[in-house]
C-alpha cells in the first residue's frame, strides 16, 4: 500500500474557520515529517510512483507520497522548507485560471487563502524537491463542462504547466477530487498519466492511474495519529 497524502495549508489563522481541517500548522508538519523520516520513509515522485504501480511491486522500504492542492503562498514559505530538511519531495497542484489571487473558488467557496504567482512557481518547479503539476484551469468540479469545454479545461491547464520549465504536465489533482467516467475518459484524452481524487484511501498495487486516492490530513485532528497508522501499517508488512 502507498500512502498519498492529501494537505492543503501550512500555517495558521484557519482555526476558527469551517476550512479549519484544510490547514496543518507548521509545528504540526514538522512533526509529521519528522515520525515519517524516522521510520524511514522515502518520498515518491510521480515516476517513482508510476514505477511502483508498473512493477506491481512495493519497495523494500516504505514510501510516502506528499501532495499539496491549491499551490497557497505557504506551500513555498514554509511547506517546501521543512520538506528539504527531511529530504522529503512533493507534489503542489496548481489550478492555472487562479494564480496570484485569493482563492475564494467561482462556487464561493474555498479557503480564505492567497494562491502563488506565476513567477513564485516558476521559482520552486526548478527544485529536484518539488513537482508542480495541475489542478485543472478554473477550479471548477469538472462534471459541471459539457464535453468540449471539459477538454478545453483540461488541455489549458496542460498547456500552461507545460510552459513552466521543471514542471510536470501529465499529473493531475481534479478539483474537489471530483471525477466520473466521462471526466476520467476525458483526462486520458487531455494527455494525463496519473490523476488524483480525495477518495480518503490508501493507495493500493492495482489503484487505476486515473483514479488515485489520497488520505486526507485533518488539521484538526492530533497531528501523529495518521502518520503513527501509517508506521505501524509499514512495520507489519
Ligand atoms: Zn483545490
Amino acid at each position: 500500500m502507498i500512502p498519498i497524502l492529501m494537505y492543503h495549508s501550512i500555517g495558521t489563522g484557519l482555526e476558527d474557520h469551517p476550512t479549519a481541517p484544510y490547514q496543518v500548522t507548521a509545528d504540526a508538519f514538522e512533526a509529521q515529517c519528522d515520525a515519517l523520516a524516522s521510520a524511514g520513509f522515502r518520498s515518491l515522485d510521480a515516476a517513482a510512483l508510476a514505477d511502483i504501480l508498473d512493477a506491481g511491486e512495493l519497495p523494500s522500504e516504505p514510501v510516502v507520497m506528499f501532495t499539496f492542492d491549491d499551490a497557497y503562498t505557504d506551500y513555498a514559505e514554509t511547506a517546501v522548507p521543512i520538506m528539504k530538511q527531511h529530504g522529503f519531495h512533493s507534489i503542489v497542484f496548481a489550478a492555472t485560471g487562479h494564480l496570484n489571487a485569493s482563492t475564494t473558488w467561482p462556487n464561493g467557496d474555498g479557503l480564505p487563502l492567497h494562491s502563488m504567482s506565476r513567477d513564485e512557481i516558476a521559482s520552486i518547479a526548478e527544485d529536484h524537491h518539488v513537482t508542480v503539476a495541475s489542478h485543472a484551469h478554473s477550479h471548477i468540479r469538472l462534471g459541471e463542462f459539457e464535453d468540449d469545454a471539459l477538454l478545453a479545461e483540461l488541455t489549458t491547464a496542460r498547456s500552461e504547466i507545460e510552459a513552466i520549465p521543471g514542471a510536470d504536465s501529465t499529473v493531475l489533482a481534479y478539483p474537489y477530487g471530483w471525477v466520473d467516467k466521462r471526466v476520467r475518459h476525458r483526462t486520458i484524452d487531455a494527455g494525463y498519466t496519473l490523476a488524483m481524487t480525495t477518495r480518503n484511501e490508501t493507495c493500493r498495487l492495482i489503484e487505476d492511474r486515473w483514479t488515485l486516492p489520497r488520505l486526507i490530513v485533518d488539521g484538526t485532528q492530533p497531528p501523529l495519529e495518521l502518520v503513527e497508522q501509517l508506521i505501524e501499517a509499514a512495520d507489519q508488512r
